[in-house]
This record gives structure tokens, sequence and C-alpha cells, in this order.
């Protein structure tokens, strides 16, 4: 066992884990970093296609993400890393009554919790993504504010700048127990030894389960597993993210944009979900979006897709994340179950994890864990998930 005693531990160096060591040490601590992984972002955070929106139904993602949006817009203006950020915005377009109501009734909601959201009609949404199959479009809610950024280079900028602030952090290692003394956290045991600490925060990601396991506490976190894809690089001209809601057979909603440096990178939800930790590319995947997507925008029927992946969603049984100290023994914080949106979610849930670590909550703050807490009735279900 380590003698230092370090001031919190994150376990996971993923797309919470990494933010969340920045802000932790932003705040004058000194925590540790453990990931089973050989580097920096392995777990799903590299499988993200990097779309961010706070374009959500649920108030506690709003906030979360509207402060993680703040973060990636300035990240490079602050600390040099280049993450391929674009204000390129959202277009969740609408071709039937039922899509069209749908996206209204969120419009208010989003609208209430002050986004920068609005319904635009036939003609707007042509006006911006002139290639969007006019067929019988109605329109589409559209917020500008929205954006994309690389998972990868973000990965890379956050391990960079919290090296820089001085947190440590141990690849290739897993973590194995947590050690309780008297009620509390007293360390981590790993596969190579031990650490000691108060605060221990999970940030495990797909993985998150075993570990609150090891700690003798339950998580309804699963894995879930999800397709996407790239392209070849070409000229600029799709501008917004593109979500369609439809379901069609096989899939629910998809989406997909232009990465900054041109590729077009996609992603679909499959129905019924495809639950467990297999990453082995299908056969179905492409022929599925491929058709969806050109129906949406025909101009793509003639670009080379470069390679596919599969990736694991942390789920929950409604769609959002789970956030807030176990009950069962103090000094153990979840930062988990992000769902498909944890790469937007990672830099609001860190600042969140640090004022809890720090005891600077404010009442705005409450109300986001209250709704997330860990023990809540799993019933509902989010809209936009
Ligand atoms: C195809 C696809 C597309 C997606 N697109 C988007 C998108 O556009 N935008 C978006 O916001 N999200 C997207 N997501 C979802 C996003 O990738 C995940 O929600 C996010 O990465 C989860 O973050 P995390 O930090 O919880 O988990 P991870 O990034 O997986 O990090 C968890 C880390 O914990 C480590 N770990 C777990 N247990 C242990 C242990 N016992 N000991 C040591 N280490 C441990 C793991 O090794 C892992 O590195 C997408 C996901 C997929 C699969």
């Amino acid at each position: 066992m380590s003698t230092q005693v370090y001031d919190a531990i994150v376990v996971g160096a993923g797309s919470v884990g990494l933010p969340t060591a920045v802000s932790l040490a932003q705040a004058g601590l000194k925590p540790l970093v453990i990931d089973q992984f050989p580097g920096p972002g392995q777990g799903s955070n590299k499988a993200a296609i990097g779309g961010i929106r706070a374009t959500h139904s649920q108030p506690a993602k709003i906030r979360l993400c509207l402060d993680s949006l703040r973060i990636f817009s300035t990240w490079k203006e602050m600390y040099g890393h280049d993450l391929e950020w674009q204000a390129n915005g959202y277009a969740f377009v609408a071709y039937r009554d039922r899509e069209e109501k749908e996206l209204k009734e969120l419009l208010l909601v989003q609208q209430r919790h002050g986004l920068n959201i609005r319904w635009v009609d036939r003609a707007e949404m042509l006006a911006a993504v002139p290639d969007l199959n006019p067929g019988e479009l109605r329109g589409g809610t559209f917020s500008p504010d929205d954006g994309s950024a690389s998972p990868l280079l973000s990965s890379v900028g956050f391990f960079q700048r919290a090296q820089a602030l001085g947190v440590e952090f141990r690849f290739g290692e897993r973590v194995t127990g947590i050690i309780r003394r008297r009620g509390r956290v007293a360390g981590v045991r790993t596969d190579r030894g031990g650490y000691a600490t108060s605060t221990v925060i999970n940030a495990g990601g797909a993985w998150a389960r075993s570990l609150a396991q090891a700690a003798g506490i339950d998580v309804p976190v699963v894995p879930d597993s999800h397709e996407a894809g790239i392209t070849e690089p070409v000229a600029p001209f799709l501008g917004p993210m593109l979500v369609d809601i439809r379901p069609f057979e096989g899939s629910k909603n998809y989406y997909f944009y232009q990465h900054k440096p041109g590729q077009i990178v996609f992603c679909i939800t499959p129905e019924p979900p495809v639950v467990g930790t297999d990453r082995r590319e299908t056969s179905t995947f492409l022929p599925m979006i491929a058709r969806r997507m050109v129906d949406l925008v025909p101009k793509l029927a003639n670009i080379k897709v470069r390679r596919t992946w599969r990736g694991l969603y942390p789920m929950t049984p409604d769609g959002s994340p789970i956030i807030g100290p176990g009950p069962e023994l103090e000094g153990y914080i979840h930062a988990v179950g992000m769902c498909g949106q944890g790469y937007m979610l990672g830099p609001g849930v860190g600042l969140l994890v640090t004022r809890m670590v720090t005891e600077q909550l404010t009442d705005g703050d409450r109300e986001v864990l209250e709704e997330l807490r860990p023990d809540r009735e799993f019933g509902g279900g989010e809209a936009l998930k």
C-alpha cells in the first residue's frame, strides 16, 4: 500500500474521469486517477462521435451540458489544445406529424431552461442544410450553440491539463476493491497494490457496476452496444449535426455531422437494444444506416466509408446519469450511467463532483443531484437519450 494519501481517487480516465480530475486539481486538491487500460480515453470515450449539445429533455442534463459547452468552446483559448471544437449546432428534423409534435413539446421545456433553440420552418431548415431531402420536410428544431469536437483530442487535452496541474495517473491497473474503515472509504485496492484516500469517485463507465459492487453497492448500469462509422474527408457542406428521430425497422434515431477536418461521422440507436460488451462490428449496421442517411441527404450517396466501430453506452434504466454519494458508504461518489451522452456531460459532471467534494454545492447543484440521485425511482424515461 502506497504511503501517500490522496485527496480523492478517480476510478476511470474516460469522458467523465479526465475532466473531473482537471476540476478537482483546479480546486486545489491532489487526486489520483486509475484506469485499467493503457492510456487516457481508451474506454467508451474513444468510441464517441463527438456530439456536444445541451438540447435535452431533462433540466439536470441541460444544466450540466451548458457547463460542458462553455468548457469545450473555450478550451483552446484557455489551454492551447485544439479539440477540433466547432459550434455547428444541432438540427432535429421533422417529416411527419408525430415528430413535429414531439419536438415542439420538448422545445417548451428546453426554452424554459434558457436554451438557445427554436423551431425553424421547412424553408429555413433547407436554407441551413441545403442538401437535406426536401420531400415531406416540415422543419425542425435548431440550436446554434451546440456543437462538436474530437473525443480523442479531448481526452489528450484533459489528460495533459491534469498532468500540468500535478494530477497523478496509474494506467494498466484495475481497481478490485474499496477499503472501508468504520463505514467510510479509506482507500482502494488494485491488482498491483493499494492507495489511501477518504474519497473515491466511480467514473467507471460501462464497467461501473462491478466497481460499485466491489464497494458493496449496486448501481443499475448496464453496457449497451452501439455502432458508429466515419467517411473519407470532403469539402465542408453539411453544417449542423442532423438528428432524425423517426423509428425504422431495426433502429430508432440516428445522427451524423461533418467533423471539422471534413469526415462525416455517424451513429444509430439499434432497436431492440444490443445489451452486453461485444464490440465486434456487425454486417447489418452499415447497410441500415447508409440507407437512412442517403435518404435524408441524397448527396451522401457517393461518399466512401473509411471504417466502422462498436462501443459501449453505460446505460441506466431511465436513460439518465446517476450522480451522487452512495448513502451506504461515506466518501464514495457515483459519477456513472452517462448513456449515450458521457462525452458531452463529462466536463459539467466534473465541476459538479468537485463542488460535492469541496462542499461548495449551490442550490442549482442540489436540484441537479436530486434529479440524478442514485436511489431515485427509475420509472421515467429521458426523451432524447
Ligand atoms: C458509437 C458511440 C457514439 C457515441 N457518441 C457520443 C456523442 O456523440 N456524444 C456523447 O456525449 N457521447 C457519445 N457516446 C457515449 C459516450 O462515449 C459515453 O457516454 C462516455 O464515453 C461514457 O463516459 P465514462 O467516463 O462514463 O466512461 P469511459 O469513457 O468508458 O471511461 C470509463 C473508464 O473507467 C475505467 N474503469 C472502469 N472500471 C475500472 C476499474 N475497476 N479499474 C480501473 N479502471 C476502470 C475504464 O477502463 C474506462 O477507461 C457514444 C458512444 C458510442 C458507443
